[in-house]
């Protein structure tokens, strides 16, 4: 009976009911932000041969009461309960509407977004249908939109996948494969998917100089993506040593504090107006 208790005691831990509670209420915090317009989209460049060619979009949620809160701390919660799908909706038109407005104006109208996707709102059986609404609603040229995939999305349905992207792709939507390394994916699978670029973790970048391992995968990368005719771009460059290694060694874009963190749109297109100027 005491041992009952104990777990009895354990399972109503006022702890536990606090994190339900917080969940619950930032869940509901998410609705009404996506209501009520709370959130936007920030913009860090990308460079490549010295030239800003796009940017990665990046969410800002400016919570009421909380202030800024980090993306790392409402996407896996906005997963969970599937705002992701309408987030992600949100995130696909922003920066489709700003393609658009871009596309007659000569400074930036080779701008190429990249646009973070969730693999639950990969999964749906409309999300081809969704981005593709989102070119048409807005009229971006397709070829300037990137969607960048993390290796989680392989793991569920390759053929799925693939066929997803072949459609996509068939308009010039491309891809890239976020966070490379740090996942799952296997080589086998790397070859038969129809991407475009790979983007080095910045967890291999930050000690690139100090540590030989990190070295050795920065390079492998590069190398690998190389020969299999992708792009490879570097992510968290934060130092000019650091850009020019990876340079040496053959990576083909890169992005990060050393030129910009993410900042709101008219900053990133003042900053590419600038440099297009140069
Ligand atoms: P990610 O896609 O790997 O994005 C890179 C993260 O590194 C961003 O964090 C960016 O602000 C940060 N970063 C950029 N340059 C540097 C640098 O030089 N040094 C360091 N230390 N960090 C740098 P952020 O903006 O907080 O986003 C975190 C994650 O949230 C993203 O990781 C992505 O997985 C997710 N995320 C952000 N926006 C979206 C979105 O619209 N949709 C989805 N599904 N996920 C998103
Ligand atoms: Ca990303
Ligand atoms: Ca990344
Ligand atoms: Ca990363």
């Amino acid at each position: 009976a005491k041992k009952a208790g104990r777990d009895t005691l354990q399972f109503f831990d006022p702890r536990m009911q606090q994190v339900v509670r917080e969940r619950a209420t930032l869940e509901q915090d998410l609705r009404t932000g996506l209501a009520q317009q709370q959130f936007e989209l920030f913009f860090q460049p990308q460079v490549e041969g010295g030239s800003i060619i796009g940017a990665e979009g990046l969410l800002r949620w400016r919570h009421p009461g909380q202030g800024f809160i980090s993306p790392a701390n409402f996407i896996p919660l906005a997963e969970e309960s599937g705002l992701i799908v309408p987030l992600g909706e949100w995130v696909l038109h922003t920066a489709c509407e700003q393609l658009a407005r871009w596309a007659h104006d000569p400074a930036m109208a080779q701008m190429v977004v990249a646009v973070n996707v969730s693999p639950r709102q990969f999964y749906q059986a409309q999300f081809v249908d969704q981005v593709l609404a989102a070119l048409a609603l807005s009229g971006a040229p397709p070829s300037r939109l990137k969607l960048e995939l993390t290796e989680g999305l392989l793991l569920t349905d390759i053929d799925d996948t693939i066929e997803k992207m072949v459609q996509l792709k068939q308009h010039g939507v491309g891809f890239s494969l976020d966070d490379f390394g740090t996942g799952y994916s296997s080589l086998a699978y790397l070859k038969r998917l129809p991407l475009d670029q790979l983007k080095i973790d910045q967890s291999f970048v930050r000690d690139v100089l100090t540590d030989p391992n990190d070295a050795a995968i920065a390079k492998t990368i590069v190398a690998l993506g190389t020969s299999l005719g992708l792009r490879v771009i570097a992510e968290g460059v934060e130092t000019e040593a650091q850009r020019a290694f990876l340079q040496e060694h053959g990576c083909h874009a890169w992005q990060g504090y050393l030129l910009s963190p993410p900042v709101p749109m008219a900053q990133f297109e003042a900053l590419a107006r600038k440099w297009a100027a140069r």
